[in-house]
């Protein structure tokens, strides 16, 4: 394939294998890059659909110089990845369009900088303070507990996490931690978790233009998205509330001048009000209902803006459901043997809950090991209405024996 028609990405999971199909229902050739798009002779979940992949670190600049040789442009899937590398791959003689830009990830990888952004976006955000220094820890008043101490860097899914209710437990908890630089945040009581995607294209006359998807409604169960809802219907009040985030997050993209997908998180508090919480540079686990209940998906989205494709707005057509499908349904139940045997749910019994009025999508990431707590797909349920669509979801999670939220 020619340079022109192809596109890399870096990382080897789930989101690099979905963005990789929707790169080629557009006609163009994936290169996955990743130190382990290849392990002990399985391909990861990205690496089994690209039509090439360069099973190298991200550090390796000689196999990232073949990457930007071979693309026209790269994006990234996962939280972590090296901003370096995207700096590498950036520089002017690859002509390789790059998004996200390092810049913007650098800053979304690391807790401290993400809430300097916000605070210099003027968007509102739970009370918090920086630790990284011994001294640092008996500073925070006693009204501040209950909090979350968050490493700076390198969280995901919860990890890296500790709840503290005074100084002694934030003092165990930072050496726990191993004195990373980390934020204490205050425990809010949280009413609902919501997230706002979008995407944003540059073009070569240096106009930007966003796109964006409804308000998606997230419910986690011990720090990991367990389902996410949409409407296409919303209520009077939810539509203002909708508004309000959903032009927090375009001002929190403009001013990074981003370019690619973006997810901004979320809380809703009982009382109403909202706070910004985190920013994810790519497509999200909680954008995974665009596969299926919009005319734009947000995999395809970032084809789009890689490709300089048109951006359109997209159209929510139906109301959806998104159940992501852990591991934890390969067994029999939380109290069972160390050594039970993983057993693949009946995805046929699953597909057979869909009606001519509701689409039941199964998406699998070919991960061959079931483990708990491991993402190894979702499942899309689409409907006129979300009733509808919770309905037969509800019905799915007791096919699956996963725990109903
Ligand atoms: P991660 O990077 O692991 O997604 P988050 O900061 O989003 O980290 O935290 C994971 C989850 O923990 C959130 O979705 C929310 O349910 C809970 N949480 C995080 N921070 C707070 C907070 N300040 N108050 C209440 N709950 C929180
Ligand atoms: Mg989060």
């Amino acid at each position: 394939m020619s340079k022109s028609k192809t596109l890399g990405v870096l990382g080897n999971g789930q989101l690099g294998r979905m963005f990789a199909q929707a790169a080629q229902d557009l006609g163009f050739a994936v290169v996955v890059f990743d130190p382990e798009a290849q392990k002990a002779g399985a391909l990861s979940p990205a690496a089994q659909v690209s039509d090439a992949f360069i099973n190298a670190d991200f550090s390796d600049t000689a196999a990232l110089q073949s990457l930007a040789d071979r693309c026209a442009a790269v994006t990234t899937e996962f939280e972590n990845v090296s901003a370096d590398a995207l700096a590498y791959l950036a520089k002017p003689s690859s002509a390789v369009l790059v998004a996200p830009k390092a810049d913007a990830v650098r800053i979304a990888q690391n807790r401290v900088l993400e809430k300097n952004h916000f605070v210099g976006c003027g968007v509102p955000i739970a009370p918090y303070v920086v630790v990284d220094s011994q001294q640092q820890l008996g500073s925070v008043p006693d009204h501040f507990y209950p909090a979350i101490l968050k490493t700076a860097r390198m969280g995901y899914d919860g990890k890296g996490q500790v709840t503290v209710n005074n100084a002694d437990e934030l003092r165990a908890a930072w050496l726990g931690l191993s004195r990373a630089a980390c934020v204490l945040e205050q425990r809010l009581a949280l009413a609902s978790e919501c997230s706002v995607l979008l995407a944003r294209q540059v073009g070569t006359n240096g106009k930007a233009h966003m796109i964006h998807w409804p308000v998606q409604r997230n419910v986690h169960v011990h720090g990991i998205l367990a389902t996410t809802e949409v409407t296409c219907s919303p209520s009077a009040s939810q539509a203002l509330l909708d508004v309000a985030l959903t032009s927090a997050a375009q001002k929190i993209a403009t001013d990074l001048n981003y370019v690619g997908v973006l997810c901004v998180e979320f809380f809703i508090l009982a009382d109403g009000s909202w706070v910004v919480n985190e920013i994810a540079p790519r497509p999200h686990n909680s954008g995974h209902i665009t596969m299926n209940a919009s005319s734009l998906s947000q995999f395809e989205a970032q084809v789009r803006v890689l490709a300089g494709l048109p951006l359109v707005q997209p159209r929510q057509h139906s109301c959806g459901v998104m159940l992501n499908v852990l591991g934890d349904v390969w067994f029999d139940d939380a109290s069972s043997q160390a050594d039970e045997q993983p057993r693949e749910p009946d995805w046929a019994r699953v597909l057979a809950l869909g009606t001519a009025d509701v689409g039941v999508h199964v998406h699998l990431y070919g991960k061959t090991e079931a483990r708990r707590a491991r993402k190894m797909g979702h499942i899309n349920v689409t409907a006129q209405t979300l009733a509808v669509a919770r309905d037969v979801a509800a019905h799915i999670q007791k096919e699956l024996g996963s725990v109903p939220n």
